[in-house]
């Protein structure tokens, strides 16, 4: 009998455009030849080529491509969304590289820099020849980023940063950080080349989640910077917000990529697996789960579709964005696990993307926002109160 795909069951493919389509095409194509043979290599070696990965990316223009101009493709939100989706099917640590060089560096340089800046920056960065990151959570503050305590004084014409940053992708092979410090006006972000004399970056070891990633720590210590790498249009902790609103949107539709290649390998799994003298996908209690599933991936396919027509209309709100972020990874880590059960004791075995999978979305379900705090932001929506304060 006829077998559909998951994400094929309602033909949502036919809302798409023809080119969104064609650039789906090339990036599973990439994420087929470059990153599906390694990734689970990678993963158990706790570490990822990821300037390779950037210099590939960065020719297919996946860097910074819902920007215009400084070398950027100026693609649609729902492009960049559908990108996110095949590059996570891989690796979520491969789409975490992405989302913080485009939606987080790049974007904050974008929308909050000055030309000199921008003609910096922007062009090596799309093109992956220079890698950024985005400091903003610190050891003791990560949820409530307010309560900052890395420094930025003025000393003549200069700036003066100390602290520290923990938790940052891309920080021990970045270039450039984007470092968000109080200073006696409020939040400032600046861009610091990494090569700044009392800036030290360290890799997090021993992670078990989003391994196929580089995660560090950075130390500031007594880093004097000009002026003119203060981010001159960034003013107040609203905009590195801002720039988490961009990365989530990503990861509305990264998540599903994860998803979806874990039902994929179930349903194959499960087609192929005989127990009781038949596949067990012929089990009604397997049928269950399958289709509980795809139910739930279609839903979430079809949220991150209507959430990339209002971005690309210019009307997406933030808490729309946290909508679909709660949603769409609550329910990705759930279907992992779920294929986990069906792949039985073959489920924690790296020669299957699942348990990787899962143990990725972990991390997709703490950074960005943690779950929790996404539920604040709708509960404030609907109340009009918030619980934050
Ligand atoms: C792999 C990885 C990569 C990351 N990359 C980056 C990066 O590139 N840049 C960056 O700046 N950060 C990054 N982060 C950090 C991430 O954004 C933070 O971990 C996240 O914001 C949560 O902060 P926290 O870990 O300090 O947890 P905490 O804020 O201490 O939260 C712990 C728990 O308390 C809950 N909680 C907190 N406040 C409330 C509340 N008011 N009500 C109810 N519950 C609450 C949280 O939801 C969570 O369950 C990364 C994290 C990981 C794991």
């Amino acid at each position: 009998m006829d077998r559909v795909a998951p994400l094929e069951l309602l033909d949502l493919d036919g809302t798409l455009s023809a080119e969104d389509r064609d650039m789906r095409a090339v990036v599973r194509k990439l994420v087929d030849d470059l990153v599906r043979p390694h990734v689970a290599g990678w993963y158990e070696q706790g570490r990822a080529p990821v300037r390779e990965l950037a210099a590939e990316f960065g020719k297919l223009g996946l860097l910074g491509m819902h920007l215009s101009g400084y070398g950027c493709a100026g693609a649609t939100a729902t492009a960049y969304g559908l990108a996110c989706l095949e590059l996570e099917a891989g690796d979520s640590g491969v789409r975490s590289l992405v989302s913080v060089q485009g939606s987080l560096a790049m974007f904050a340089i974008h929308r909050y820099g000055s030309e000199e800046q921008k003609q910096r920056w922007l062009p090596p960065m799309a093109a992956g020849e220079a890698i950024g990151c985005f400091g903003l959570t610190e050891p003791d503050h990560g949820s409530d980023p307010a309560g900052m305590a890395t420094r930025a004084r003025r000393d003549g014409g200069d700036w003066v940063l100390t602290g520290g940053k923990m938790w940052i992708t891309n920080a021990p092979v970045a270039d450039v950080a984007v470092v968000w410090a109080r200073t006696d006006e409020g939040v400032r972000g600046f861009a610091v080349p990494m090569d700044t004399p009392g800036v030290t970056a360290h890799e997090i070891k021993h992670k078990m989640s989003l391994r196929a990633s580089s995660t560090g720590e950075i130390v500031l210590d007594d880093v004097r910077l000009p002026e003119a790498a203060r981010l001159p249009g960034a003013e107040g902790l609203k905009a590195p917000l801002s720039c988490l609103t961009e990365a989530r949107f990503g990861i509305v539709w990264g998540a599903l990529g994860a998803a979806r290649e874990c039902l994929e390998t179930a349903i194959d799994y499960a087609c192929g697996r005989e127990q009781f003298g038949r596949p067990i996908a012929g089990f009604q209690l397997t049928q269950a789960k399958l289709a509980d599933m795809a139910l739930e991936l279609q839903k979430g396919y079809l949220l991150a579709l209507h959430l990339g027509g209002l971005a690309d209309a210019g009307r997406l709100r933030p808490e729309q964005v946290s909508v679909g972020k709660l949603n769409n990874v609550r329910e990705a880590i759930a279907i992992a696990r779920q294929c986990r059960t069906i792949l039985g004791a073959n489920g924690i075995s790296a020669e299957y993307p699942v348990m990787r999978h899962a143990n990725n979305l972990e991390s997709v379900l703490t950074y960005e926002g943690t779950s929790e705090v996404h539920q604040l932001v709708v509960g404030q929506k609907l109340t009009g109160l918030s619980a934050f304060v």
